[in-house]
């Protein structure tokens, strides 16, 4: 530990919760046993929290949020005004957290995310990391299906030039300073871990396995994946826009052979009435202009919404808000 980094810094480990009242429990139970334990070693202080972040839930979710933070000293929370949907739940989270706190780490409700790679990360914090890096080392309980398609998510990104961390989810530590600077980002299409790479600052990453969900299901269904990695490509990188003029020109060279072989075929008079052909080509070409179209509408929507510049989130209660007025 550096002799400047010696005051003991304020903890925040914020926690998007989407009807998850089966979980709460006994993530509480384990997060608390958690802070109990980094507070009496004097590895956070003492006003250190968790915050959930009520992500519109249907069931009792915000219920049992305001009931723990009643019972539970070291939990606090925050409600949104309706489903926002995880990645503007963890924004509404990070950017409330780090009014309080030195250091803020994102977690998922269902606790696969093993939480005693917290340690390690705080470790790397104090030694002078401002961001670390939950990285996934094994996907043993993960189905088959989620396994490959994750992986294929990130190795697609790469090649689509995004710059992410490989197996790197939400679970990320990050210090003040960087979420200050991150709030500078004002994009609608949030797509956090490619953001956090591009803010830079010294880093480092922390390996953990990826256990099963031990209560609910899944609230990330096939189709809010692809949409998640449909908002990361679109959001981040031109290379669609660049692969679209690649296309046109190798269209281009293959159109000139075309016409080459038809001036060829009408010179030696094998031409008939060429239905086939024509036809063919108007469905070809039809086809490939709808793609672009599609393709460069994607962006100008993109566009069209950062334009507007409408809040990402609102925050209808602040329980640690309400805490401190009571306090003065
Ligand atoms: N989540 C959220 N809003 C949503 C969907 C999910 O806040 O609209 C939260 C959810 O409560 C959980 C985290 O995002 O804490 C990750 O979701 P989940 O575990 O269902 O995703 P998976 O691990 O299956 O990818
Ligand atoms: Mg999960």
């Amino acid at each position: 530990m550096k002799k400047d980094t010696k005051k003991i810094k304020t903890l925040y480990i914020v926690v998007p919760c989407y009807n998850e009242e089966e979980v709460l429990n006994e993530t509480t139970k384990r997060l608390e046993e958690k802070m109990k334990k980094l507070v009496k070693s004097n590895k956070i202080s003492d006003d250190s929290r968790v915050m959930y972040v009520n992500d519109g839930s249907k069931d009792k979710t915000w219920e049992l949020i305001e009931k723990i933070s009643k019972e539970h000293k070291y939990f606090t929370g925050i409600c949104l005004s309706r489903n926002r949907g995880h990645q503007n739940a963890l924004l509404a989270g990070l950017m409330t957290a780090k009014e309080y706190a030195d250091v803020v780490i994102s977690m998922d409700a269902d606790l696969q995310d093993d939480i005693n790679a917290v340690d390690e990360m705080l470790e790397k914090y104090y030694d002078g990391c401002d961001i670390v890096y939950g990285v996934r080392s094994a996907r043993k309980k993960d189905s088959w299906f989620k396994k490959h398609t994750a992986q294929a998510f990130y190795k697609f990104m790469k090649k689509m030039g995004v710059d992410i961390v490989y197996n790197h989810a939400d679970y990320r530590l990050t210090s003040k300073r960087v979420l200050n600077n991150f709030a500078d980002y004002k994009e609608v299409n949030l797509f956090l871990r490619g953001i956090f790479p591009l803010i830079g600052y010294k880093s480092d990453v922390v390996y953990y396995e990826r256990s099963e969900r031990f209560a609910g299901e899944s609230k990330y269904p096939l189709k809010k994946m692809l949409n998640f990695a449909w908002d990361g490509i679109t959001s981040f990188s031109v290379k669609p826009i660049r692969l679209l003029l690649t296309f046109g020109i190798i269209i281009f060279i293959v159109s000139m052979l075309v016409t080459l072989y038809c001036i060829i075929a009408k010179l030696t008079g094998n031409t008939i009435a060429g239905w086939t052909f024509l036809a063919c080509s108007i469905w070809i070409m039809g086809g490939i202009q709808m793609i672009s179209l599609g393709i460069i509408g994607e962006y100008i929507g993109k566009t069209y919404s950062e334009t507007k510049r409408r809040p990402r989130y609102v925050i209808s209660r602040n329980l640690k808000e309400e805490e401190n007025e009571k306090d003065n």
